[in-house]
């Protein structure tokens, strides 16, 4: 019987607006995505970067601590010695399919070689793009690096 008044007398239908016109003036806590976007901080983890020192030399010196520490063995180093004598890798590639994006490669990195952007926008649309070669790890820090050393500079005093 109440079920039968319930349909008749539309009570859940007047709930729902009711809940509905209660909630049309109320502080909005959402964002209109991707028009508006939420502050990010400086450490956030997002799409990698290989970078250089200021005059076009690769930080990476091939130690292989980034590798080692991975958890998630989703990078893979070769190495070789480079023509001036430096020791440079020959393959460097991340696997954004395994990664985990907790940051331990940055961590590792004693050159501030490899780092995690503020990026995360980005897709994948045909089989292999998600390996992150090295060329395409230094065109990601060649371009965002104004973004990527003021991200180290803000989060410099706390480390
Ligand atoms: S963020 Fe973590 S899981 Fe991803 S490549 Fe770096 S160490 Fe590996
Ligand atoms: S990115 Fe850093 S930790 Fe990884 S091999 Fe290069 S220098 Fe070593």
């Amino acid at each position: 019987m109440k079920s039968i008044l319930q349909t008749f007398l539309l009570t859940e239908l007047l709930g729902g607006l009711r809940l509905t016109f209660k909630n049309l003036f109320v502080r909005k806590v959402t964002l209109n995505y991707p028009e508006e976007k939420t502050p990010k901080s400086p450490r956030f983890r997002g799409l990698h970067a290989q970078r250089r020192y200021p005059n076009g030399e690769e930080r990476c010196i091939a130690c292989k601590l980034c590798e080692a520490v991975c958890p998630a063995l989703a990078i893979t180093i070769d190495s070789d010695v480079s023509e001036d004598g430096t020791r440079r890798t020959t393959r460097y590639d991340i696997d954004l399919f395994k990664c985990i994006y907790c940051g331990f490669c940055e961590e590792a990195c004693p050159v501030d070689a490899i780092v995690e952007t503020r990026i995360h926008e980005y897709h994948m649309e045909n089989r292999g793009e998600n390996i992150m070669t090295k060329e395409k790890l230094l065109a990601i820090g060649d371009r965002y690096e104004p973004m990527i050393a003021a991200d180290k500079a803000a989060d410099a005093p706390y480390r």
